[in-house]
């Protein structure tokens, strides 16, 4: 595969627009089969995950769950007092996003042979693409834009100046109070963030708490955010925001309360990075997320790639970064001609975007979940069974805490035998949930299952509690 170019070669074999995590990885990926390949960055490199999303989110919340894991254990308790140190914590939290400097990642793709094209990339048409006014020439071009915050038409919202993800994950001072609006991963997240910094938190959900995930999940986070000191308001939608002089903001809700405070955050969906992009110039439409083929291949075209939260498969890194993988290998194999490897599971592709994304939610408890819900298998017209369990049974989840909370599910396709999809609940889940993944992704039989002996006593003993709940099949 070429671009059409005529005689002349282009500058480069792959041009890569976003210089994000999933960005840096295609180039990466590429230039390592030896494709010459720019990437063209209009902020920093490293993108949303290095700054305002992934790193400071995580920063902001692990003191406080460090410390209320120490407040749960019974003779470690007593060796602390007082509350966190919040400014200790926003430096540790600027640390991790770098002081919002690039000069790191920069140096990383100058030892990679990645060339950084500085500015705002835009499509003017086929292998060709416009930097600033700059025009480039490449045999194939991938989009790793990203996505952006959606704010929602609310009356006033907008003249607030309200928080969006990247304030609320890079402020420097704790608000006194803190209104959030949106219970999914980043609302839940920075809720429970900036309600152990000590901010008094309202958090405002149109329905449950994670509605995507298994129900207890939410159920189990809306009362440990509660016990934290947050007041979270379900089943209402704000209809009203007015910031006063004063700088306080009011916001009027459906069931007909108010809410004060001095910050409001608005976590409530994001939009894919295709406007002002030139997508047009190709015949995409400007403001779509782009439809891709298991090896990121725009549909309808055979030269452009779109990978990373940009394509809408899977708004999360690691998911990015394993299409990334398999994009980079991809393009270069095309355009050297060294054989596609694209069957489902190949080197080439995406397969696991469809049966195995796992996630994580730093809440506290942590939502740990890979696959399916029962609920979403069951839409698929899958035969499953699912089983339940309450993680405060299982022994070494008990060591880890006193009065430890939690539950786990397994969602097993009957037909197969296999596991489809698993969530765990729980104070130092997120560690366990690759296990998970690696069952899914290997399709590992449930009879197989049963030889994988969890170590006594870990938190994954669960996993034999899960399995005697379902029985030998
Ligand atoms: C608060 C928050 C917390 C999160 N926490 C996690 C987490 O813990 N784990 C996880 O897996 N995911 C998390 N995510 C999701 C994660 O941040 C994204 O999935 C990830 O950043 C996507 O990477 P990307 O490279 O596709 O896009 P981005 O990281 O958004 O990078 C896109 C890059 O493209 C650049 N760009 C855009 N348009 C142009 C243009 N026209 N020209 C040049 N450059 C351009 C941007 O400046 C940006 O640098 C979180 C998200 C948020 C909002």
């Amino acid at each position: 595969m070429t671009g059409d170019f005529g005689a002349n070669t282009p500058d480069y074999d792959l041009i890569v627009i976003g210089a994000g995590p999933v960005g840096e990885n295609v180039a990466d990926y590429a230039v390592k089969r030896g494709l010459r390949v720019a990437i063209v960055e209009s902020e920093l490199v490293g993108g949303e995950c290095s700054y305002w999303a992934c790193m400071p989110s995580k920063a902001l919340l692990r003191s406080g769950h460090a410390l209320r894991a120490v407040e749960r254990l019974a003779g470690a308790r007593q060796a602390v007092s007082g509350a966190l140190d919040a400014p200790a914590v926003l430096a540790r939290r600027t640390a991790f996003a770098s002081d919002w400097k690039d000069d790191g990642q920069v140096e990383w793709l100058e030892s990679a042979g990645i060339d950084l094209l500085r500015g705002r990339g835009r499509l003017t048409g086929r292998g060709a693409i416009e930097v600033d006014g700059r025009g480039y020439t490449a045999a194939a071009v991938a989009i790793a834009t990203g996505s952006l915050p959606v704010l929602p038409d609310i009356p006033g919202l907008a003249d607030a100046a309200p928080w969006g993800t990247r304030e609320a994950t890079s402020a420097t001072a704790v608000p006194p109070r803190l209104a959030v609006v949106g219970g999914g991963v980043p609302g839940t997240e920075l809720a429970t963030a900036w309600a152990s910094l000590g901010s008094q938190v309202t958090l405002v959900a149109r329905g449950a708490l994670l509605d995507r995930e298994e129900p207890f999940a939410g159920e189990l986070v809306a009362e440990s955010l509660r016990a934290l000191g947050v007041d979270v308001r379900l089943g209402v939608r704000p209809l009203r925001v007015d910031r006063d002089t004063t700088g306080v903001v009011t916001t009027e809700l459906s069931d007909g309360t108010t809410v004060l405070a001095d910050e409001i955050l608005v976590a409530t969906g994001r939009r894919p990075a295709t406007l002002d992009l030139g997508v047009e110039s190709v015949g995409l439409v400007p403001g779509e997320w782009l439809s891709v083929d298991d090896t990121l291949l725009v549909d309808g075209t055979d030269w452009l790639y779109a990978v990373g939260d940009v394509n809408g498969r899977a708004l999360l890194t690691h998911q990015g970064k394993c299409q990334a993988r398999a994009a980079g290998e991809a393009i270069a194999a095309r355009l050297t001609g060294t054989g596609l490897r694209a069957d489902a599971w190949g080197e080439h592709v995406a397969t696991a975007d469809h049966a195995a994304v796992p996630h994580v939610v730093f809440t506290d408890p942590e939502v740990a979940r890979v696959g399916l819900t029962e609920a979403d298998a069951r839409a698929k017209g899958l035969d499953v069974r699912a089983v339940e369990y309450d993680l405060g049974w299982v022994a070494g989840a008990k060591l880890h805490a006193d009065g430890y909370s939690g539950r786990a599910k397994l969602v097993v396709d009957e037909s197969r035998s296999v596991v489809v999809g698993a969530t765990f609940v729980g104070q130092d889940v997120a560690e366990l949930l690759h296990s998970a993944t690696v069952a899914i992704v290997g399709e590992v039989p449930i009879a197989r299952l049963w030889h994988a002996v969890p170590a006594y006593p870990t938190i994954s003993e669960i996993w034999l509690r899960l399995l005697e709940t379902y029985g030998r099949p």
